[in-house]
């Protein structure tokens, strides 16, 4: 995920357009702003962009799920099904409200497990979380079949995984609301940012103002607006969104690069015996942020990562042990470990997550290794990286 390996002339340029008149703020100061209104103007790019009506463009990914479940009326003991294999935003942002994150496995999608998710509903149940990671995504005609038939929201996580498509659509369009992250290691980048994207003008209109005070935004005096619910302040700065407006323009090209480096590291990798991929839903197009594959046990894996490192093959994870992404890594969350008093709702409903039996997750998330797709990299260091990499796995897989 490359924004960090992009910053050039044309995100020079837009930040310097805000710089020469000295309005960092999104809103207000209609005559000093000379008609720059980047915030703005990424919102109406990236909603075309992602075949949706309406975007909000907020002050990061975690925000953005924040708000999007603000936004359809989630609150206090409303349930949230999330996966296990994520990153911590996603039980970050649903707890901030006082909701409850209820964790599910995964499968060979490594997202949400549908059948796992239909289980896990019960009368509490508000919204269905799918994080579509490192990638490729959740099986989301499944998950709207769900949701339709309990009357769920389906709010899509698409962080990991902008430009990836599913029936043609844009990852994020397909669900309620879906969620976007533009943060400094994400596809494209604001420095620090976040976006919320849907078709539904209720939620658009809830987002709009709960970002921003509960702000109305009707007419242009901001001091006699008026707030018709309670918000908070999650606004992005008219700095951030000019990084933004120039990367986006560099989009498309970014994935025409990732889907090269990916295509070339798959086709060695699937020359070695013993390694096979991670399972894509039928009418899904990856975003190529990452090749994700897996060895035949879980010790195998362990030894492949190792060695890949010290064959000086870098970029390649090993979530089952990592700090942020699984939930072996969340002490903090199994034991609610908060500065404060957490919400009753969420002392009295939260599983009891060191007891609960995640065996079908840890059977993939053990076997899984993921390699980063830089952009920077050249066809030829690609090639030699595949190389070694194929070295490297063999050995381990014929030792
Ligand atoms: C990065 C990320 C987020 C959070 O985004 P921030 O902008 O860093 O707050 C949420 N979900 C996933 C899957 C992510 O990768």
């Amino acid at each position: 995920m490359p924004g960090f390996e992009i910053f050039g002339e044309e995100e020079r340029k837009q930040v310097n357009d805000v710089l020469e008149t000295g309005v960092l703020m999104r809103y207000g100061f209609d005559g000093m702003r000379n008609n720059h209104w980047k915030a703005k103007e990424f919102e109406t790019q990236f909603a075309a962009r992602m075949e949706s009506k309406y975007c909000q463009l907020v002050s990061s990914g975690t925000s953005a799920l924040t708000i999007a479940l603000a936004s359809a009326g989630i609150g206090a003991g409303d349930e949230v099904i999330m996966p296990t294999f994520t990153f911590v935003a996603s039980f970050e942002s649903i707890m901030m409200i006082g909701a409850v994150p209820v964790l599910v496995d995964v499968d060979d999608t490594l997202t949400l497990s549908p059948s796992a998710v239909e289980s896990a509903i019960t009368p509490k149940t508000r919204c269905v979380m799918p994080v579509h990671m490192c990638g490729s995504m959740a099986d989301l005609n499944a998950l709207k079949t769900i949701c339709e038939r309990h009357n769920l929201i389906l709010l899509e996580d698409a962080c990991q995984a902008l430009g990836g498509t599913y029936n043609g659509k844009p990852l994020g369009s397909i669900g309620d609301l879906g969620c976007f992250s533009f943060d400094y290691v994400k596809t494209i980048t604001c420095g620090e940012g976040g976006g919320v994207i849907t078709n539904n003008s209720d939620y658009a209109i809830n987002a709009d103002q709960y970002q921003d005070h509960g702000h109305d935004h009707h007419g242009n005096d901001r001091g006699a607006e008026t707030h018709p619910t309670l918000g908070y302040n999650f606004r992005i700065s008219e700095l951030n969104a000019a990084v933004g407006v120039a990367q986006l323009q560099k989009l498309d090209a970014i994935l025409e690069i990732q889907k090269r480096n990916y295509t070339i590291m798959r086709t060695a990798l699937e020359q070695v015996e013993g390694i096979t991929f991670r399972r894509v839903p039928e009418g899904g197009v990856e975003s190529y942020s990452f090749l994700n594959f897996f060895l035949p046990s879980e010790s195998l894996a362990k030894k492949g990562h190792k060695a890949l490192s010290e064959n000086g093959v870098d970029a390649c994870f090993y979530w089952y042990d990592n700090n942020w992404h699984y939930i072996h890594g969340w002490e903090h969350l199994r034991n609610l470990t908060s500065l404060g008093k957490m919400p009753q709702e969420i002392k009295n409903q939260l599983q009891d997550l060191n007891q609960m039996d995640f065996s079908k997750s840890d059977a993939w998330i053990s076997r899984t290794i993921s390699s980063l797709i830089k952009i920077a990299w050249t066809e030829e260091e690609v090639k030699e990286r595949a190389q070694k990499m194929v070295a490297s796995l063999q050995k381990i897989l014929t030792a």
